[in-house]
């Protein structure tokens, strides 16, 4: 059936005006670039803990990334560098709600990888020996017992993996809500408000220069999503990171066909706290080309051959964006985080089709469903498809916590708890040794363990 034009009836973060907030404070004991949900949980954390901190988001919270994803909150097939993190990050999702008194959107619906084979299925199998060592409910399931979990489907699957355990929360809700918790914590949450750079005194940070003023601080977080690479050169510091865009759409309240996510070679699709369903196309990873990817093709080479597959490969205006783009500016002007206030790729039109095509033939009763909104988010990938969470050894004070590359929204929260630790000294019981920035530099083999 005929699309209708893009409708917002939730409203998204970056559909907003934008609000810009000019108080800037004179001093502050941490202050955190960036106001996605590792921003945001970082700073509801430090701020529980009494610490001084003010958090400075160029755009709106959750305008980027942490407002665009699919919103699935799972535990099942990540890294298992990763796993302790988001095993803490279940947790505090568990309770988030009524710990700060708002909806996230958080319920346990159940995570299903789709076999299309006996062959595919067993090829879990791995996963789930990973699942009884972290004890986690990771089981394999067959083609009968996931048609009680999942009605209407015409997919002729061979069964699944399923974590009953896994849900979803709502991203237009979640970084926002942890922003406001953050504030009544304590924290200064100011938005539109670009950090252009940091000053540093005998190779320590002393002070973050914003758009709005400068803040005196001897500790720095930056938590930008896609920006850091291109902040972290600013400063001196090479962060191996790419860009992948990623097209969603939703749809209008429909039948109640199952609960949780699915994930087939198709679709990427899950029920919505509004009665819709978010989906996305499994099969279509587009990497825009830019000197980035020249840059650190070397690095990528092992991720790339794991997505050769999926990966689309684009020359086109980012190249020349980037391009265009100093390696280094200067403090006192508008710099490139004020040129581009919210980074808001167009969704593709094809792929937008090749949703609409997949839905309609896997679940016929959502032939009828209209798609009322269409959207694009860029995801951010380190070169093993794993977070880097550290500080940075050439400028004491500096500490990055970026690349959660497609994974990030549901361990934002237990990064957050993670990050503060870091910050202040204090064990969080996270061990972060194996997200090191230094392992892409050392000689430590690159290896990825999941996709993005
Ligand atoms: C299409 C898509 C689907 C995804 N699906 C899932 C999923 O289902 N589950 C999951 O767990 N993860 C998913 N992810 C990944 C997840 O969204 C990210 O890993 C996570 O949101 C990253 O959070 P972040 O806080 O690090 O970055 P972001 O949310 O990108 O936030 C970074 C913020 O920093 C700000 N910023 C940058 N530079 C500056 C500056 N100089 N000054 C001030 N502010 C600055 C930006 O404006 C931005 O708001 C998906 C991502 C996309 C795009």
């Amino acid at each position: 059936m005929a699309e209708p034009a893009s409708q917002n009836t939730v409203s998204n973060t970056w559909t907003q005006p934008l609000k810009r907030s000019d108080n800037v404070p004179a001093t502050a004991d941490v202050v955190i670039i960036g106001g996605g949900i590792v921003g945001v949980s970082t700073a509801w954390f430090l701020a529980k803990q009494g610490v001084d901190v003010v958090l400075c988001e160029k755009g709106h919270i959750a305008g980027e990334q942490s407002g665009r994803n699919w919103g699935w909150v799972r535990v099942q097939g990540r890294d298992t560098r990763e796993i302790p993190m988001m095993l803490e990050s279940m947790r505090i999702w568990e309770g988030l709600a009524d710990e700060i008194g708002e909806d996230v959107g958080f319920t346990r619906g159940g995570c299903f990888f789709t076999a299309n084979s006996d062959k595919q299925l067993q090829s879990f199998e791995d996963w789930v020996d990973t699942a009884r060592d972290y004890d986690i409910s990771t089981r394999l399931i067959n083609a009968a017992e996931l048609g009680k979990f999942v009605q209407g489907s015409t997919a002729n699957w061979a069964g699944a993996m399923l974590t009953e355990s896994d849900g979803r929360a709502e991203p237009h809700k979640a970084a926002p809500a942890i922003a406001r918790a953050a504030e009544r914590s304590g924290a200064k949450v100011l938005t539109g408000c670009a950090v252009r750079g940091i000053e540093t005194a005998a190779g320590s940070v002393s002070a973050v220069v914003t758009e709005h003023g400068t803040i005196q601080t001897s500790t720095v977080l930056c938590a930008a999503g896609a920006w850091t690479s291109m902040f972290c050169r600013s400063v001196g510091i090479d962060v191996p990171q790419l860009r992948v865009r990623g097209t969603v759409v939703r749809t209008a309240p429909a039948e109640r066909l199952f609960d949780g996510n699915i994930f087939d070679h198709r679709l990427g699709i899950r029920r919505r706290e509004d009665g819709g369903y978010t989906v996305a196309h499994t099969a279509v990873l587009e990497h825009p080309i830019t000197p980035a990817s020249f840059r650190y093709f070397c690095k990528f080479i092992p991720a790339l051959l794991q997505e050769l597959k999926i990966v689309k490969l684009s020359i086109g205006g980012e190249f020349v964006e980037e391009w265009k783009t100093p390696k280094v500016w200067a403090l006192d002007k508008p710099t490139p985080f004020e040129k581009m206030r919210v980074l808001n790729p167009s969704p593709t039109p094809s792929v937008v089709k090749g949703i609409r095509r997949n839905l309609d033939s896997m679940f016929p009763q959502l032939a009828n469903t209209p798609i009322v909104e269409r959207w694009a988010g860029m995801i951010e990938s380190s070169p093993d498809v794993v977070p880097v969470i550290d500080a940075v050894e050439q400028i004491r004070g500096f500490h990055v916590a970026t690349g959660f590359s497609g994974h990030g929204f549901g361990m934002g929260p237990g990064a957050g708890k993670a990050i503060a630790g870091m910050l202040t000294g204090n064990d969080s019981g996270i061990d972060l040794t194996d997200l090191r920035l230094s392992r892409f530099f050392d000689g430590s083999p690159i290896r990825p363990q999941t996709s993005i």
